[in-house]
């Protein structure tokens, strides 16, 4: 038996901490994030958490980090413009807090006013 910690994600997963979620299938989860940055912040999210960051998931499983891509495009469409950044914080030093692999979406604001948050994203 593991004696891991469940990762606050796999805890959204089981229904053991509430989160709004926008999108559940077979490996992947998705809801908002409790801390937005932009209008609309969404985060995608295997529901294993095998993989802690984006190139260990492009090694191990090329397919689901696509379908992470093809889902965060679709939720775009679906709850904003269909325009979006995507962002895969990668090492404490980049702002990732939570090492269970994820993407934010971001979208609903413009890019070039530069109105996202990035310092709240790890970059300051
Ligand atoms: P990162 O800093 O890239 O690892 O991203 C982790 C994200 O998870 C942060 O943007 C947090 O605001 C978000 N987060 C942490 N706990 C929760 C939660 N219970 N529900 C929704 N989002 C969360």
């Amino acid at each position: 038996m593991s004696t891991t910690e469940p990762t606050v994600f796999e805890l959204i997963v089981a229904r053991t901490i509430p989160a709004e979620i926008v999108f559940e299938n077979e490996r992947l989860i998705a809801f908002r994030d409790i801390a937005p940055k932009a209008p609309l912040h969404l985060l995608v999210v295997p529901k294993s958490s095998e993989y802690t960051n984006v190139a260990a998931l492009a090694e191990g499983d090329p397919y689901l980090l696509a379908e992470i891509v093809t889902t965060a495009a679709e939720l775009a469409a679906e709850h904003s413009n269909g325009e979006y950044r995507l962002i895969f914080n990668s090492g404490e030093s980049a702002g990732q807090t939570v090492f269970h692999v994820h993407a934010h979406v971001l979208s609903g604001s413009s890019h070039g006013s530069g109105t996202f948050d990035e310092s709240s994203l790890g970059f300051e």
